[in-house]
């Protein structure tokens, strides 16, 4: 088992774009850090055993925003977990913390605890964008934040939207510029994408906002990836750059297949075989823990959604799509299939076989997500 996630489901404020579970709410803050301390508890024995193998590499507080925990409370949780689980020494323990939570103070004592990676909630480095996408930070925070981050911290990640309604290329060439010069040695960039029933949706149904366009995010996408490249940042994943031993060890994990233990309401785990996810309530994820009862379902994964899970990681990271995987892992069946749905993106120069492994040329790349559902096989299809 390598990796423990911690979902902590409060934000100070909604950003208008996000659809991930949280509550503005801090009301069941106390209550919350003890119930997910329950949850390590009572699943301390899944994907245990005497094996090396079975060590937690990393934890990773996410969300929701874990930096509005004091650094108690991310203490005593990180001390469950080595209470409950066996640690490797020097596991990557990474807190996504927001830009206002992260005074020079609290920097200073994260950097005193055992967490050793910050990943950063910038977005942009300019006002309007923040307002519009209604985050609880300003742009001097953001820039102040960073200042002191990095005089404490090596290995920090910074997030940044593009195809942000308004921003043109030099405007969004600033930003990188901007994240750049900290010397910030792990980027994560994802496009602005409108999701059902959130306020961004309802800003652009009444007019308020533009409708971002893919033709602009794909110029953006273009320019970060030319730029960070000049810049030695290797683009391990579609939206994830890092310098050389800087890459998140907790994702790569998810990406290459590894088994994790999600807690907290909404959080999801994968044991190699299957899936499953706690209940995106906090009322209700509160009520089953503190009658011990895990709220979670599960689902076993069929080999068409391992192979579908495979495609899509695969094609979205340096480490591609293995040809011989395919066919050793999941059959011949799948084996001609994945020729036959590739057969038109090969001759259209959208993607590449080197040395067995598939994966997307330098033009294919922003097409990657469509391209792997084109590639997704359907049980339908037996
Ligand atoms: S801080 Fe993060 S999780 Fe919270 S609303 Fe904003 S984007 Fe969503």
């Amino acid at each position: 088992m390598s990796g423990i996630y911690i979902h902590i489901p409060f934000c100070k404020q909604a950003c208008n774009y996000c659809d991930f579970h949280f509550s503005t709410s801090m009301k069941k803050k106390d209550e919350m850090v003890l119930a997910i301390a329950k949850e390590i508890r009572l699943r301390k024995n899944e994907g245990q055993n005497k094996d090396e193998l079975s060590k937690v590499e990393t934890i990773y507080f996410g969300g929701g925003t874990p930096s509005v925990l004091s650094l108690d409370e991310i203490n005593f949780l990180i001390e469950t977990v080595y209470t409950n689980y066996a640690v490797v020494d020097n596991p990557e323990i990474t807190l996504e913390a927001n830009p206002d939570d992260l005074s020079e103070e609290r920097i200073i004592a994260f950097s005193k605890s055992k967490i050793n990676r910050l990943s950063i909630g910038v977005q942009s480095f300019f006002e309007d964008d923040l307002k519009m996408m209604n985050r609880a930070h300003n742009s001097e925070e953001a820039i102040k934040c960073l200042a002191v981050a990095t005089k404490y911290f090596d290995n920090i990640s910074l997030d940044l939207i593009y195809g942000v309604p308004g921003m043109t290329n030099d405007k969004w060439q600033q930003n990188i510029e901007t994240a750049l010069s900290f010397g910030i040695p792990h980027i994560s960039s994802y496009a602005l994408t409108v999701e059902p029933k959130t306020a961004l949706k309802k800003l652009i149904e009444i007019g308020q906002v533009a409708e971002p366009s893919d033709v602009v995010a794909q110029e953006h996408f273009m320019i970060l990836v030319d730029t960070l490249e000049k810049n030695n940042f290797i683009h391990y994943e579609l939206s994830n750059f890092g310098k050389e031993n800087y890459f998140s060890k907790n994702n790569s994990s998810y990406w290459l297949g590894n088994k994790y233990i999600g807690v907290g309401p909404s959080a999801h785990s994968y044991d190699g075989k299957s899936r499953s996810w706690n209940i995106a309530n906090n009322g209700l994820y509160l009520k089953s823990i503190q009658n011990d009862a895990l709220p979670s379902e599960a689902e076993i994964l069929s080999t068409a959604d391992r192979y579908n899970e495979y495609v899509m990681t695969g094609l979205r990271t340096i480490w591609g799509v293995s040809l011989k995987r395919i066919e050793s892992e999941f059959g011949t069946v799948y084996f001609e299939y994945i020729h036959k749905q590739a057969h038109k993106y090969l001759t259209d120069e959208l993607l590449v076989v080197e040395d067995d492994i598939l994966k997307p040329t330098k033009k294919g790349k922003f097409l990657t997500d469509g391209i792997a559902s084109d590639l997704f096989y359907l049980d339908s299809n037996d």
